[in-house]
């Protein structure tokens, strides 16, 4: 069952699944309850572009909070497991490089980003009571930057951005200096990782890292975007967002050891695998 208010998410891209015998859709927004029968939530309610949840923070808010209530009272009720996609974000501008999982952030809780940031540390507070106080079985994976296709072409993050305005010849807007980093990883490294940590024993509850420990400026990304797509878009400098961190780089230890993961696809593949996906979306458009 997938539950969808399409808020940033769209039809087109599970249109193919939709005659499967076993699939089923279902229009629904998490700030509301639910009552089904399942066995596993993965709950990945929440806008992750910033300007998708800066639009309606409050909103934002809301989904991760209620989302995360509403998602863990059905965990609850019908003894399912729940896997929570928390974020690098509770790390907010980190002072500690490459991030571990024990380390508390450092997070501005009344800036632009806090809604996302503090929504998604509130939701980690609500999954580790409910797993001490009602023993609900939880997962919490914090998932860095992750990118691929089917991603909207208006999604406002990084690599969507850079692609989109590489294919059409615009400029690549660089915010700030542009040597602020990511590490990037490809969506189908990422499903794996989360399919593995839904499978573990009940004690491996995480918080763990799932993300690419490969590091890039993003002045890096923007010439690896313009090469790959022979494009001649110039760099353009705009300023840079509040809180915008200045490093991110997942410690991905943890899930090695217990998960036995660790991302195969490099940026290259996975860029290419994305540049080709756009191509086709901007062909059609055309
Ligand atoms: N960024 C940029 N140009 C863009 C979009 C983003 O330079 O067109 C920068 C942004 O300021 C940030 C980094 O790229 O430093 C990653 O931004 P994104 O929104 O993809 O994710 P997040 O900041 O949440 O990691």
């Amino acid at each position: 069952m997938c539950l969808d208010n399409y808020f940033t998410g769209s039809k087109s891209n599970i249109v193919h699944l939709l005659n499967r015998p076993y699939f089923e859709s279902i229009r629904h927004d998490v700030t509301s309850p639910i009552s089904l029968e399942v066995d596993e939530i993965y709950n990945l309610a929440c806008p992750a572009s910033p300007v998708h949840y800066q639009f309606d923070p409050v909103q934002t808010t809301k989904t991760s909070v209620l989302g995360a209530i509403n998602m863990l009272g059905l965990a609850k009720r019908t003894g399912a497991k729940i896997l929570q996609a928390s974020t690098s974000e509770v790390y907010g501008d980190p002072e500690v490089h490459p991030q571990v999982e024990g380390y508390f952030g450092s997070v501005n809780p009344v800036g632009i980003r806090a809604c996302y940031d503090e929504g998604k540390r509130c939701a980690e507070t609500l999954f580790f009571d409910y797993y001490r106080q009602h023993a609900v079985p939880i997962k919490v994976a914090r998932i860095f930057n992750t990118y691929g296709p089917r991603m909207h072409p208006n999604d406002g993050r990084v690599v969507s951005n850079f692609i989109v305005r590489a294919l059409r010849g615009l400029p690549i807007e660089i915010y700030g200096d542009g040597n602020q980093t990511r590490s990037f990883c490809y969506v189908d490294d990422l499903v794996d990782g989360l399919v593995k940590l839904m499978a573990t024993d009940q004690d491996c509850t995480g918080p763990i890292n799932l993300g690419n420990p490969v590091e890039f400026t993003m002045i890096e990304l923007a010439k690896l975007i313009i090469s790959m797509t022979n494009s001649k878009s110039l760099l353009v400098f705009k300023p840079l967002p509040q809180d915008d961190p200045a490093r991110r780089r997942p410690c991905i230890g943890m899930a090695r050891e217990k998960l036995d993961w660790s991302p195969r696809i490099s940026l290259e593949n996975g860029l290419d695998k994305t540049i080709s996906y756009f191509f086709n979306l901007l062909k059609n458009d055309e």
